[in-house]
């Protein structure tokens, strides 16, 4: 047994077996990342956003999905830690902004109703100073309006550093680039922040909506957060809606939009003009 240091700032831990396999898949994955974008190994796929007003698709959601040759897909939640890391996140980040913006931009052109177009955004992304700089330089060499571009950051992520947050919302906000906190509910908020915070929605994490039509605690949560963000002139989204029941609960307590796989996983992106087309858009 070895003696590692542990979470990086106190306290040492013992290194099982189980760690150590863990820690080589970790590793393999770290390296294996490293070639990832450039050996064409990422891509996006996009889930629908729709009204709970009329059912329309108002947005679409970037995500990214890796496909090795040899590992096959790897989740998100498994890899974007290791490059938030490893500082590959950097690259893959800017590499999803560019590529989700420019698929929003061949749509608009090829006639497509306008959209807004969500992207996650990492921790690391997030600390960058040139973040703000980033974000609009790829927006006006597309020649895609500011205010078409959504960015998700955790709720974590946002009040791991509230100054920061508010520092860097207050500049995306003047720039016309909106923002959304992402998994709300699972972060610890502190209200007198988040009403600082410049936030155009929150996203109802999908812990909360699984349960919603059996669990009074889950449907008093989702009530008072769209009430809380309905006062503080946020909108709301929930994710992970499953099914009819959900939905009618939530367009019953006045959430303005939903998504999940009771409308659609996300998709490739032909397939999302496909399923735009079905619904007749
Ligand atoms: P997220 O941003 O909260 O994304 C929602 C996740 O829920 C996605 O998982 C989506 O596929 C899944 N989902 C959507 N509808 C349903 C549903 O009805 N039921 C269930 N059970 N799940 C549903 P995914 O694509 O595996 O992504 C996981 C996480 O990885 C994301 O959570 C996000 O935090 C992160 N991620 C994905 N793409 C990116 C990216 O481009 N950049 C960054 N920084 N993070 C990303
Ligand atoms: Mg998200
Ligand atoms: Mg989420
Ligand atoms: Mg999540």
């Amino acid at each position: 047994m070895y003696r590692v240091k542990h979470d990086g700032r106190n306290g040492f831990c013992f290194f099982t077996s189980e760690m150590q396999a863990h820690s080589a898949r970790t590793l393999q994955l770290g390296n294996a990342l490293r070639h990832a974008l450039t050996r064409g190994q990422l891509h996006l796929h996009y889930q629908p956003q729709i009204s709970t007003q009329d059912g329309h698709v108002v947005g679409a959601e970037a995500l990214l999905r890796w496909q090795h040759p040899e590992l096959g897909s790897i989740s998100p939640a498994e890899f974007i830690p290791i490059a938030e890391d490893n500082g590959q996140i950097i690259p893959i980040g800017e590499w999803v902004l560019r590529t989700a913006i420019k698929q929003l931009k061949d749509w608009m052109d090829s006639g497509l109703p306008p959209m807004i177009m969500a992207v996650n955004l990492s921790a690391a992304q997030f600390r960058q100073s040139n973040l703000m700089e980033l974000v609009t330089s790829i927006l006006d060499e597309s020649k895609v309006p500011h205010r078409y571009l959504e960015l998700e950051l955790t709720e974590a992520v946002a009040m791991d550093d509230p100054q920061l947050a508010i520092g860097v919302m207050d500049k995306l906000h003047t720039g016309g680039i909106k923002m959304s906190i992402d998994d709300f509910g699972t972060g610890y908020s502190s209200l007198s922040y988040l009403k600082r915070f410049k936030v155009y929605k929150l996203k109802i994490d999908q812990s909360f909506v699984h349960d919603i039509t059996d669990d009074p605690d889950d449907k008093a949560i989702v009530a008072a957060i769209i009430n809380m963000a309905s006062s503080l002139g946020m909108q709301t989204i929930a994710e992970g809606v499953e099914t009819a029941g959900q939905l009618s609960f939530l367009r019953l307590q006045g959430c303005n939009e939903v998504q999940g796989y009771y409308f659609s996983k996300p998709l490739p992106a032909e397939q999302f003009v496909s399923y735009l087309q079905k619904q007749g858009q």
